[in-house]
């Protein structure tokens, strides 16, 4: 079954025109939500957030147009990671105080803290794990998304991030429960400088000639991951193909999807992967480049490293996210969380056929078994183009195999002046 995705996803992968080809003639998945020609998620690490505080003021500015003072919020949609023992001074789930944790699990509640960072540096065992797991079941949280961290010893990677977190009989080992509790995708320490997932290799737009040597540095290392995943080494397989997810096994045989990150800085993807850094990072030169490429991108940083608690962003940043805030009105990239941007992905990739029901006229999406487990929510944003006869509906009922029905939308012709029906993309409701 595994291997039968990954070759559907390959051949999507090389199909070159802006929709998914398994759909047939009659219609189409568009890549993305309509308007959107890419899609965009902000993955940040919390290292070295100080505080409740902090934490709430970097989402608080991320997510609403308000003033905080130090600046106005650019009103994107951008999630946030957690993790839970860490030595005093790193805002952490059990360091933090009770409101702290009523914080987290808002955030939690609300789809903005989506994603788990390991368990921290001080979880060493399987009963920290459980721990943790035991209060987001109390909650009824659950959260799908791994990325690990640093050298904690919960890590799943085995190369890059030595963790021991899925070796059966270690002392960390925990991905049976963690898997059972709900996590499905994960990040093993994998980063890329390629601008766009999902699209050809290409290293175009990483070169930048305010700093020839250290862009050319970045492009050759790049470049020597991509041939060396091409020629079967296993630590770079994800670089080779240049997909954004693909379906992995943990050491304990237990079967995951794992997703690459980028970071597109020209002096390497580390170097830029703070608050200040990011400045460097949405540049006009990765976004207009992650447009003219229709491709998606999880990018990897830690927006928690500043150089003051207080004021977490400094003109410069603030500057960057307004850019990026820009790109998403005028309908070009879509900006959301690393959770949703993996689900919307998934639901779009286990679309088989979208075919016009005889009588009624409403659309229905056959799905191939196989992919991430979806869930409703996974399914907005779908947008199937039409045939330009088939226009002038207005609503449509669309109806997905084994979730339901929903109430679509028709869109106005699209940059290829394509028309097309879509369910609905709603934005996240930020709770504080
Ligand atoms: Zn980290």
């Amino acid at each position: 079954m595994i291997a039968r995705r990954t070759e559907q996803l390959e051949a999507r992968g090389r199909d070159e025109a802006g929709t998914t080809s398994a759909t047939g003639a009659a219609s189409a998945v568009r890549r993305f939500p309509y308007p959107y020609r890419a899609m965009l998620a902000i993955c940040s690490d919390l290292d070295e957030t100080p505080d409740a505080r902090a934490y709430e003021q970097i989402m608080t500015y991320l997510n609403t147009d308000r003033d905080l003072g130090w600046g106005r919020g650019v009103g994107l949609e951008v999630g946030n990671t957690i993790y839970f023992d860490m030595p005093a001074g790193q805002f952490a789930y059990w360091s933090t105080d009770d409101r702290g944790r009523a914080m987290t699990r808002e955030l939690m509640r609300s789809g903005h803290v989506d994603c788990l960072h390991s368990f921290g540096d001080g979880a060493t065992t399987r009963e920290h794990a459980k721990r943790a797991l035991d209060e987001l079941t109390r909650h009824d949280l659950r959260i799908e998304v791994w990325v690990d961290h640093a050298q904690a010893v919960t890590n799943f990677g085995a190369d890059i991030m030595q963790g021991r977190g899925d070796v059966p009989g270690a002392e960390a080992y925990h991905a049976d429960v963690t898997c059972d509790y709900g996590v499905q995708y994960v990040w093993r320490g994998r980063v890329t400088s390629v601008i766009g997932q999902d699209r050809p290799h290409s290293l175009r737009g990483v070169f930048d000639a305010r700093d020839p040597a250290a862009s050319l540095r970045t492009v050759g290392k790049e470049a020597v991951k991509h041939v060396l995943g091409r020629a079967g080494q296993v630590k770079y397989a994800m670089h080779g193909p240049n997909a954004l997810v693909r379906p992995a096994r943990l050491r304990d045989g237990r079967a995951v999807f794992e997703f690459i990150r980028c970071n597109p800085y020209r002096g390497g993807v580390e170097r830029a992967a703070t608050a200040a850094g990011i400045a460097e990072v949405l540049t006009d030169r990765f976004l207009s480049r992650l447009v003219e490429r229709g491709g998606a991108a999880i990018v990897y940083t830690h927006l928690g490293k500043a150089r003051r608690a207080g004021e977490p962003f400094e003109a410069a940043t603030q500057a960057a996210f307004e850019r990026l805030a820009r790109y998403e009105r005028a309908g070009n990239i879509l900006v959301t969380t690393t959770r949703r941007l993996l689900g919307y992905r998934s639901a779009r990739e286990a679309v088989i056929a979208a075919r016009e029901a005889p009588v009624g006229g409403s659309l229905k999406i056959t799905v191939a078994p196989g992919g991430p487990r979806l869930g409703r929510q996974d399914w907005q944003g779908l947008t199937v183009t039409l045939p330009a006869e088939r226009g002038g509906r207005g609503v449509v009922g669309i109806e997905v195999e084994g979730v339901g029905r929903f109430a679509g939308r028709e869109n106005p012709p699209d940059e290829r002046g394509q028309i097309s029906v879509m369910i609905p993309w709603e934005r996240l409701q930020y709770p504080m």
